[in-house]
C-alpha cells in the first residue's frame, strides 16, 4: 500500500471549516492522518505550501451524454446512436474528474449511458468519477417532455422518455429502469424551470406518482422529480419523494417539510442565470422571476436545515460540460450565501445524496481519499473553484486521477470526441 503525506497546507472539510499548516495522511484508499506532525516515514511527501486540500466536489443533477447548442431542433437522446451518446459520456465524465468532481449522480440518460459508464469504469477500461446511474424520464403520455416527440415520429420510442400511464404501468416502468441499472429513477412531476407548459399543471397524477416512490424504495433505488410548483412540491415529498429538481415555487411551508423529511434540494438556477439575457417572452420572463425567487430564498432553505445540493444541466444550450466548479461562486455571488456553505453543499451534501456519508465528502481519518488539492484557499475567493487550472491534484479513493504537483504531471486523460 503507498502512503502519501501533503504537508503544511490548509485543510478544508465538508463543513467549510478551515485547519491551518496541516498534514494530510493517505494510506491506501483511506485518509488516515489529518492534522498536526510530520509525514510518516516511507510517504510520497507533497509540499502543500499554499494550497488547500478539500473533499472532491459531487454534481448532483448531471446528464452525462447531453450537449445542445442552440436549437438541433431533436429531443435529447435521439441526436446520435447509444455508442456515439456514449462516448460523449465519456468525455464529458473526463472532464468532471479534471475539475474536481469525483463523483456525479444523475437527473436522467437514454439508451441506459450512465450504467454502461459505470460498467466500464469497474471493468477499470475507463476513468471518472463515481457516478449514480440516472434511468429514462419515467412519465405519462403528452407530459410535456413526451410531446416533444411528435406521433408522426412513430414507430419507434424517445430514447429519454419511458411513457407510462396508470400506478401499474409505472411500477413496471421503475422495475424496468432499475433493470437497466439505474439507481436513481428521475419522473417529471411538473413543467416550468425552462420545461414549456401550464406552471401550475401536474404530469402525473397522485397515484402514478405514489407508485413510483413505492416501486423504486421497494428495491432500495431513489427517486428524484421534475418539480416547480408549491402544490406538486408539498405533495411529492408527502409520499416520500427522496431530491426535488429545481423546485421552482418553493416556500416557507416546502421547506419546513423538507427539512422535516430530509428530502434534497437541486436548486439548479446556474442554467436560467446563463439563460436569461439570451431568452425573451413569457417563459423566459417566468423563468427569470422563478429564479430569482429561488436565489433569494436559498439562504433561509439552508438555515432551515434543506440538504441542499449541486449541479444542473450543463450540455444544454448555454451551460457547458466542464464548466462546473463555476457553479459554487454563482450561488456565493448571486444567492449571498458563504464560500463555506456552498462548499458543504458540493461536498458533504452531495455524499449524503449519495447515501455515502460518512464515507465521502469530507476530510478526516477514516473518509475515503476523494480529495482534491487546490491552489490558494477556496474559503477566501471560491472562484478560484472555476478554473481547472487552479485544480492541481484530484484523488479518488486514494489514487491520483490528476497531479499537476509531480515532477512528471499526471492530466486527466480525456478522450477525442467530434461533436455531432
Ligand atoms: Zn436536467
Amino acid at each position: 500500500m503507498s502512503i502519501t503525506a501533503i504537508t503544511n497546507v490548509t485543510v478544508i472539510d465538508g463543513a467549510g471549516q478551515r485547519t491551518e499548516a496541516a498534514t494530510v495522511v493517505v494510506d491506501g484508499e483511506r485518509i488516515t492522518h489529518v492534522g498536526k506532525g510530520p509525514a510518516p516515514a516511507g510517504a510520497t511527501v507533497i509540499d502543500g505550501t499554499g494550497c488547500s486540500v478539500m473533499p472532491g466536489l459531487f454534481n448532483c443533477h448531471y446528464h452525462s451524454s447531453y450537449r445542445l447548442v442552440g436549437s438541433t431542433g431533436l429531443p435529447i437522446g435521439m441526436e446520435g446512436s447509444p455508442g456515439f451518446l456514449t462516448l460523449r459520456g465519456a468525455h464529458n465524465c473526463a472532464l468532471a474528474l479534471n475539475s474536481g468532481f469525483t463523483s456525479v449522480i444523475s437527473a436522467g440518460t437514454p439508451h441506459a449511458v450512465d450504467a454502461s459508464l459505470k460498467a466500464a469504469m469497474d471493468e477499470g477500461i475507463m476513468r471518472g468519477p463515481r457516478i449514480m446511474a440516472g434511468s429514462r424520464d419515467v412519465s405519462t403520455t403528452a407530459h410535456t417532455q413526451d410531446k416533444y416527440f411528435h406521433w408522426y415520429w412513430a414507430p419507434g420510442q424517445h430514447p429519454g422518455v419511458l411513457v407510462c400511464d396508470g400506478p401499474e404501468e409505472f411500477r413496471k416502468g421503475v422495475r424496468t429502469e432499475i433493470k437497466r441499472g439505474a439507481e436513481y429513477i428521475k419522473v417529471f412531476a411538473t413543467p416550468g424551470h425552462s420545461v414549456r407548459g401550464a406552471y401550475d399543471q401536474m404530469e402525473i397524477s397522485p397515484d402514478e406518482l405514489r407508485a413510483v416512490i413505492d416501486a423504486a424504495h421497494e428495491r432500495g433505488v431513489k427517486v428524484r422529480a421534475h418539480i416547480a410548483n408549491k402544490k406538486a412540491i408539498m405533495m411529492a415529498v408527502e409520499y416520500g419523494l427522496d431530491a426535488v429538481d429545481h423546485g421552482d415555487g418553493i416556500d416557507d411551508e416546502c421547506i419546513a417539510l423538507m427539512a422535516e423529511r430530509g428530502t434534497f434540494l437541486i436548486p439548479s438556477c446556474f442554467f436560467p442565470f446563463r439563460s436569461q439575457h439570451r431568452r425573451t417572452g413569457y417563459h423566459a420572463d417566468v423563468m427569470r422571476s422563478e429564479m430569482l425567487a429561488m436565489l433569494a430564498i436559498l439562504p433561509k432553505a439552508h438555515a432551515a436545515g434543506v440538504k441542499i445540493v449541486l449541479g444542473d444541466d450543463y450540455g444544454t444550450l448555454w451551460l457547458e460540460h466542464g464548466e462546473y466548479g463555476k457553479e459554487l461562486g454563482f450561488y456565493v455571488d448571486e444567492s449571498g450565501i458563504s464560500p463555506a456553505d456552498a462548499i458543504t453543499w458540493a461536498t458533504r451534501n452531495g455524499a449524503d445524496m449519495m447515501g455515502m456519508a460518512g464515507e465521502l465528502g469530507d476530510i478526516r481519518p477514516g473518509m475515503l481519499a476523494d480529495l482534491l488539492i487546490v491552489k490558494g484557499d477556496p474559503l477566501v475567493d471560491i472562484n478560484l473553484l472555476g478554473d481547472t487550472d487552479n485544480v492541481l491534484v484530484v484523488m479518488k479513493n486514494g489514487e491520483f486521477e490528476k497531479n499537476l504537483m509531480a515532477d512528471q504531471p499526471v492530466r486527466v486523460a480525456i478522450p477525442q470526441l467530434v461533436n455531432a
